[in-house]
Parts: structure tokens; sequence; C-alpha cells
């Protein structure tokens, strides 16, 4: 065990009972195992889970932390489009990059260190949204993995120069193409045009989608259609998708199947599904969030995610996944140990699975990539929104986060 520079004492791995060390020698795990000697410096788990630590599959940097510049008077989807608009007109560089890094650094210390952000790319944004996340990716690569997706939020075939400010940007090292064909008033050719771009250059697919709760007019089949055309399964993710709320449960069935068989992963964003959908209700208020674990189960691609924080979108947030993880479990129900397990692979395996990332473990060979709940199992920390306490990328320290302290009266 000479190699090993640093361990973490007493964790608790899951699946197991007993505690475990966890050996790093430089930027991988070298050792699992229990009570072993050496001489390198240690940190004592007490007990806690150690994990990967948790992935992002959907968040917006460039548009977080802008409330204080919106008037929200509606609620509704369109208020939050139309503010955003205005607002991003005014964005530069320097103000996307202080607000997606006050973000980034609450989310790793929420434990999470992967993560797909999607810009806005658009004659309003220009390119100063872009090139801040570029500039964020490469500065946080050592506490955390940051994918982007080129955005066109508000339309393509309505909004001359998006398509050709996508492509400079996939040239220029965006990872991925999303488009949002809810506001395109032709969908058709807007979902056709992503996919274009994504054929060019090599990169997966993402939709917003059927953002609303009427059962009808959906625009996935479409999706699906351009996939198998394309030999694109695998490679196409969509989000939000709140229609599929409004189906019985035999055509709910069978959307989820046909998704599934295309190879298409899905995304719900609790916050922002909640927020914004059934502002017509005045009473018994739908969900409006769709219970993307049954996709799981019935052996899809599923993930949730956090979207939007601090904005009309979802005047909210943390940025704490784990958080987020509750919130669909309480909404959607779930309550067993066995179900929440699910809910946690949403924000770990099945995210790795939809962003086409290395399935992580905690076991000798894997990066030294590790983040410590204070909880006993993944059922357990999503249930009680475990807090993150310490997490490493690659050996190297990414944050700590103490534990409070009660100052207990004295019972002599
Ligand atoms: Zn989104």
């Amino acid at each position: 065990m000479s190699d090993i520079d640093f361990v973490i004492r007493n964790a608790r791995l899951a699946g197991r009972k007993d505690l475990t060390d966890i050996g790093f020698s430089g930027a991988n795990i070298a050792a699992v195992a229990s009570n072993f000697r050496c001489d390198a410096p240690e940190l004592d788990a007490k007990g806690r889970l150690a994990t990967p630590g948790l992935t992002e599959t959907h968040i917006h940097l460039d548009k977080a932390g802008i409330m204080s510049r919106c008037t929200l008077c509606e609620g509704t989807l369109a208020e939050a489009v139309r503010e955003t608009a205005r607002a991003k007109a005014a964005f530069t560089a320097e103000d996307v990059y202080a607000r997606a890094a006050r973000v980034v650094e609450q989310a790793i210390a929420h434990g999470t260190n992967r993560m797909r952000t999607f810009v806005e790319i658009d004659p309003r944004a220009g390119f100063r949204s872009f090139e801040a996340i570029k500039a964020l990716k490469r500065d946080y690569a050592p506490l955390i993995e940051i994918i982007i997706c080129a955005f066109a939020q508000e339309g393509l075939t309505n909004d001359p120069g998006t398509e050709e400010m996508l492509a400079t940007a996939l040239a220029d090292g965006a990872d991925q193409v999303g488009g949002c064909p809810y506001t395109d008033p032709d969908p058709a050719t807007h979902i056709a045009k992503i996919f274009d771009l994504g054929e060019r250059f090599g990169v997966p697919v993402d939709f917003h989608v059927d953002f609303d709760l009427d059962p009808q007019g959906s625009n996935v089949p479409a999706i699906i259609a351009e996939t198998v055309k394309r030999g694109y399964q695998g490679r196409v993710s969509i989000g939000h998708v709140t229609k599929l709320s409004a189906l019985p449960p035999a055509a709910f069935a069978e959307k989820i199947r046909a998704l599934s068989e295309a190879g298409i992963g899905l995304t719900v964003l609790p916050a922002t599904d909640l927020f914004l959908n059934g502002r017509n209700a005045d009473h018994l208020v739908p969900r409006g969030l769709t219970p993307a674990h049954l996709m799981v189960a019935a052996g899809g691609n599923a993930t949730l995610s956090t979207n939007n924080v601090m904005n009309p979108f979802t005047p909210f947030g943390d940025v704490s996944l784990m958080r987020m993880a509750n919130l669909y479990a309480n909404i959607a129900q779930i309550g067993t140990p066995a179900d929440l397990d699910v809910v946690y692979a949403m924000v770990t395996e099945q995210a790795a699975k939809m962003l086409g990332l290395e399935q992580r473990q905690i076991a000798p060979g894997q990066p030294a990539t590790v983040v410590l709940f204070d909880a006993e199992t993944p059922a357990e920390a999503v249930a009680t929104i475990a807090p993150a306490t310490h997490g490493f990328m690659a050996g190297r320290p990414s944050f700590d986060r103490p534990t409070p302290r009660i100052f207990r009266p004295n019972r002599d």
C-alpha cells in the first residue's frame, strides 16, 4: 500500500453493510478494502455514503440569477421566454461568467461533478454567453466536467441568423446542439434543422419539447421519426415533455415504449415544470410533471435535473440535485427504498447514460472522484436531502462542507 497517497476511512458503499477504506494513488482509486495499513494522510468519513457524485443533465448557466432584472406577472412559459429574451440582450460575457460561476460553485458544493449546460446562441445573445461558458468550462475543469449544448431557445425558422450562429459555435467548442420546437412556428422544420446540425458536426441533439398539458399536438413523433431515419438512437434527449403527464396510463406506456425503442432519453425538470404548468387552473392545480421513473422501470433512459435557477422560468433554487431528486420523489409519490433508488439513478447512472459518459464506481482503477453524503444509503440520501460533506475529483479535493455543530445545554 506504499503507493497510496490519501485514504478515506470508514466510508459506506451502496449495497454494502460494512464500512470500508478508499485509497487514492494520484488521480485514481488504488484500493477499496477494510482497515488497510498505510501512513498516507486520511479523512474519517464516519460512516457516510461514498459515491462518485451527481450528474446534472439539463441546466441553463447563462440565464441563471437574473430575477432582479425581470418582472413576473403571469408566471407563464410565454412570459418567462419573453422576459428572459429582453434581459439577455444586455448580458455581457463578464456578467454571464460571474452568475454562472456562482451556480457552478453551488452545484459542486452539493455534490455535482458532471453537468450539461445549455447556452443560448442567437442574434440577441450573440456569442457573449457562449464565450463566457467556454471560459468557465476551462477554469472549473479540475472541479467539474461541463458539457456545452448550443441552444436555440427562441426558434430557428422565425429567427434569421440563429442557425448559422449555432454552426459557428459547434465549430468552435460546443459539444452538442439543442432545439426548442415549441417557440418555432414550424416545429417540424426546426427539428429537422437541429438534426442536420447534429449530423454535420457529429454531435448529440436535445429538444425542449411538448411543454404544456394538452395531450394533443405532440412534436415527439417527429423527433422519433428523425432519430430512426438518421440512425441517431442513443444520441437524442428530450426535456420537459409535460404533455406526457396528461396521458392516461395505457397511452403513456405506449409513448415511453416508443421513446425507449428509438433510444431517446427523457429528462424532467421538477422545479420548472411545477412552477410554469397549470396556470389556467384556479383549484386542484395539475402537477404537470411527467412520471419519468416509469420509463426507467420499463428499461428506458430517464433523468431529472435542475433546469433553471433564480430566473423567470424558476424563481428558486440552491442548485442541489439531491433536493431536486427529493422534490421529484415527493410529487411522484415515491416512498419505498427500492423506488427511491430509481430516483437516485436518475441523477447518477441514468444521467451518465444520457450524456454518453462512462459509468463510474468506487472501485480500484476508477478515477479518485468521490463525494460523501451524510446518509447510509442512496434512498436515504434522496429521502432526507442528505448534505454532501466532502468531494474529490481525480484525487484532488473539490469542496468540503463542515458539519453543523449543536451547542447542547450542559447536562451535568
Ligand atoms: Zn431547459
